[in-house]
């Protein structure tokens, strides 16, 4: 199943972020690619949101990981400095993908050989040449995610 969302802000963005993370359940993994600027954090950020995180989330880029406890643990990772599988390893990462918590991993490409085979792969975009523009695709991969998608579909095309 695929759904795609366009939002003109980052804050639309984030509220998408939001819908999604109100959805999540323990051990669902989320992985996110696209450009740098693309959006990634800004959805990161709305997910939280939605997983009852307050306070500041701010990029993982240097730490690889944020640990934020909401209503159910989030695990905020930035790949992009992985230099290779053997990092991921260091990292334990086989704890947050199969834990009780929710992951999400910027960048996930750069861990693709450790990436779980059920997840929801998400895509973002600038499109239109409109500085604030941005399309967000969904794939789910796995009936978790598919079922997943489709609330979220429905949930978007009521207006919520
Ligand atoms: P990434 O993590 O992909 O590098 P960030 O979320 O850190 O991207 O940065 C995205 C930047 O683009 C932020 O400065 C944000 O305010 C801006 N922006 C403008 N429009 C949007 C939009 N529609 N969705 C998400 N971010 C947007
Ligand atoms: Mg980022």
């Amino acid at each position: 199943m695929e759904l795609v969302w366009q939002t003109r802000s980052a804050g639309e963005t984030e509220d998408f972020g939001r819908l999604l993370g109100n959805l999540l359940a323990p051990g669902d993994v989320l992985c996110l690619y696209g450009d740098l600027g693309a959006g990634k954090t800004t959805l990161a950020r709305g997910i939280a949101r939605g997983l009852g995180v307050g306070g500041p989330v701010t990029s993982p880029t240097f730490n690889l990981i944020h640990e934020y406890d909401g209503r159910l643990p989030f695990y905020h990772m930035d790949v992009y400095r992985l230099s290779g599988t053997e990092d991921m390893f260091d990292l334990g990462y086989e704890e947050y993908f199969y834990g009780r918590g929710v992951t999400l991993v910027e960048w996930a490409e750069r861990a693709s050989e450790v990436l779980p085979g059920e997840r929801l792969d998400i895509y973002l975009e600038a499109y239109s040449g409109e500085p604030d523009w941005r399309e967000i695709r969904l794939f789910s991969r796995g009936k978790r995610y598919e079922e997943l998608v489709k609330e979220l579909d429905a949930l978007v095309r009521t207006g919520h």
